[in-house]
């Protein structure tokens, strides 16, 4: 574990300021002595990526596609090294590890055939009087903030990563202090990919910070052209004002909070009592609750079903298993947020265990309720918990359940449990809730978010700063590209997307 910034094609340790990792079941530190960025480290970085960048948006798809394989295979190839070092720095459990390097690999190799393909380009072309074409190409250095509660897939090598390299535009990491060894172990793999594809110098580099410095300096950086974050609100909505004080401003994608608000319509509540009690629970504590897909709200509407539907959800909540954290601040941050929800005004404690042992660091899953007018009335009872948490709303009547959908920030997703004949009766609501966020779900819970085209992993603010944009599934590329328009250019001088011949074979539209 050897600890350095990643510039380019050289590795470089300029400063004597070490940060180390740390176990989060036992707060003692791991193996390696992890270099922090010094500014002009940073600004090599910088330097290197806006070279490579005009080089890189002219490497044809079908490099870029091996260049992201390449990086695939060799994350396999680091095979238990890197199971392991995710597992001390995160305290996951293998199999998520096991699987989040899966979802990894298969998104990187999504990207790379999808980029292979190449009609990704939206290339569109005008023949008349004038000759009028477009595609989309780079947007230029883009800077990636590595999420926390995805050491592998939100991470060095994950879906920004994968998505800014395959639409061409160079990468330039700020690592975790989460997960410095996962990440020092996949960028040296991402530097040795580069390096046998022959790709740019400066086409991805990677490099280490300790508080809000080197992430501060690279967003602000005028050769930066786009920002990608997964994390807090505060950390994502700080990086997008600072980028739109800037002299040219530029696009942040930061991805939020998210309370994944869940209406468990009456019907199903009574048909599958116990089964989607079961499946709430289990969502609510997967991976320690630790994801943005968490379901933190769970609205439900009075009725004679409902005293054996929240009696089952407490039965499932006491038979979860309680898992450590991602790290200590985030555990802290449970802590407070957990005591200070169950003290709000009429908020009833269904779950939780209040007295256990604070050297455990894991997180106890807890279930609150409240009635309708105290959420309605309180804010902080609609705010994200990062964690196994969830607040059951109790509405009276359908008007409350309207009001609560209203009520609602924006959101990544908002899911409906019901009987086919009541989805139908409730569509009005379901299209109200529409309104607030990116993904709705209908019998099904939020957790888990495919990597296939169609996904929609954003929503509108405070989800993520640009509601237009999605972190996960092919239109993500979209982020990192930017439309550039040709008129009457001789066909030698075109992109190769919009020549005459369409020697790519892509699908385009003509008129
Ligand atoms: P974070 O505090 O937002 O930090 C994420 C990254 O952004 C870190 O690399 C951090 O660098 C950097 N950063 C944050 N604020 C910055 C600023 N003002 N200027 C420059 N850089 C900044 O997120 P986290 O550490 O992963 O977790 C903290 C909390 O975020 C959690 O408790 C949870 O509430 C939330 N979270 C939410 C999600 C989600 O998907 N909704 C995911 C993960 C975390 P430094 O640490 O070096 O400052």
């Amino acid at each position: 574990m050897k600890g350095f910034n990643i510039i380019g094609k050289k590795i470089s340790a300029k400063s004597d300021q070490i940060i180390k990792a740390v176990d989060p079941s036992n707060l003692s530190d791991l193996e390696g002595e992890f270099h922090v960025a010094t500014n002009e480290e940073a600004e090599e970085a910088v330097k290197k990526a806006k070279a490579a960048a005009e080089k890189y948006s002219k490497v044809k798809g079908s490099k870029r596609a091996h260049f992201l394989r390449t990086i695939a295979d060799k994350i396999e190839g680091l095979g238990d090294q890197l199971v392991k070092r995710v597992m001390q720095e995160s305290g996951l459990p293998e199999g998520r590890v096991k699987g989040e390097r899966g979802r990894t690999c298969a998104q990187l190799r999504f990207f790379a055939d999808k980029v292979e393909e190449g009609s990704w380009v939206n290339a569109i072309i005008n023949r008349g009087d004038v000759d009028v074409r477009q595609c989309l190409e780079p947007i230029g250095p883009v800077v990636v903030f590595t999420a926390s509660n995805f050491p592998l897939a939100f991470s060095t090598a994950g879906g920004d990563t994968a998505s800014a390299l395959a639409a061409g535009c160079p990468v330039i990491i700020k690592a975790h202090e989460s997960h410095l060894g996962t990440n020092n172990l996949v960028a040296e793999v991402i530097m040795g990919a580069a390096v046998e594809c022959g790709l740019p110098d400066g086409v991805f580099s990677s490099l280490n910070g300790a508080g809000n410095e080197l992430g501060s300096f690279l967003v602000q950086h005028p050769d930066v052209k786009a920002v990608a974050f997964t994390g807090s609100y505060g950390g994502g909505k700080a990086l997008y004002d600072l980028a739109q004080k800037r002299d040219e401003p530029i696009p942040v994608f930061s991805e939020m909070g998210s309370v994944n608000p869940v209406f468990i319509l009456p019907d199903a509540m009574e048909a599958k009592t116990e089964e989607w009690a079961e499946a709430v629970a289990n969502s609510v504590n997967l991976g320690a609750g630790q994801f943005c897909t968490n379901p933190g709200l769970l609205i439900v509407k009075r009725n004679e079903y409902l005293l054996a539907f929240s009696d089952q959800l407490v039965d499932a909540f006491t038979r979860l298993t309680p898992a450590t954290m991602l790290n200590k601040g985030i555990f802290q941050s449970y802590e407070r947020g957990r005591h200070q929800q169950s003290q709000q005004k009429g908020v009833v404690i269904k779950y939780a265990e209040m007295d256990d042992d604070p050297d455990s660091r894991k997180a106890l899953p807890c279930l609150l309720e409240v009635g309708f007018q105290n959420f309605i009335d309180n804010p902080k009872l609609a705010e994200e918990v990062f964690g196994p948490l969830s607040v059951m709303i109790v509405c009276e009547n359908d008007e409350e359940l309207a009001s609560v959908a209203d009520h609602l920030q924006g959101q990544l997703t908002a899911s409906f449990i019901g009987e086919k004949n009541e989805l139908l009766a409730y569509s009005d609501l379901i299209n109200k809730v529409k309104t607030k966020a990116g993904r709705i779900i209908v019998n099904g819970l939020p957790t888990g978010v495919a990597v296939v085209e169609a996904m929609h992993h954003g929503g509108p603010f405070p989800a993520t700063t640009d509601v237009r944009f999605t972190s996960v599934g092919g239109n993500a590329i979209y982020r990192f590209v930017r439309p550039v328009c040709y008129q009457d250019f001789p066909d030698e001088l075109l992109p190769d997307a919009l020549k005459e011949e369409n020697p790519l074979g892509i699908n385009r539209k003509e008129f």
